[in-house]
């Protein structure tokens, strides 16, 4: 007589709770759909993008193969930036490196060297 037992949650009990979906209107393809179907935007009034995922994700494909080269571009050109920042932390390191080292005291050697010649 448990029908309700709580042991069988893997099959689809559809009278748990009534969900509450609430619905949003894309403005690209114009179709409602489930808000969760949209990503969230701090900006807009309802907290959601305009767009619904499907059609952000086209648009975002659209403007990759329409701007590839300059994709491409930004990212080479931000490599190249990096690699010089890299290039110039691995010589401020050697630099400290070299500035650390000398200030070991080598005072002491220097007395049993003869100061004949
Ligand atoms: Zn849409």
């Amino acid at each position: 007589m448990e029908e309700n037992s709580e042991q069988n949650n893997s099959l689809p009990q559809p009278e748990i709770k009534p969900k509450i979906i609430k619905l949003k209107r894309c403005d690209r393809c114009l179709e409602e759909k489930d808000i969760k179907l949209f990503n969230r935007q701090k900006t807009s009034i309802d907290k959601r993008h305009p767009w619904c995922k499907k059609c952000q994700s086209l648009d975002n494909a659209v403007y990759y193969a329409q701007n590839r080269d300059k994709r491409l571009k930004y990212i080479q050109n931000w490599r190249a930036k990096r690699k010089l920042e890299k290039i110039e932390l691995e010589k401020q390191i050697a630099l400290q490196n070299l500035i650390a080292e000398p200030a070991e005291p080598e005072a002491p050697k220097n007395l049993d060297i003869p100061a004949s010649e």
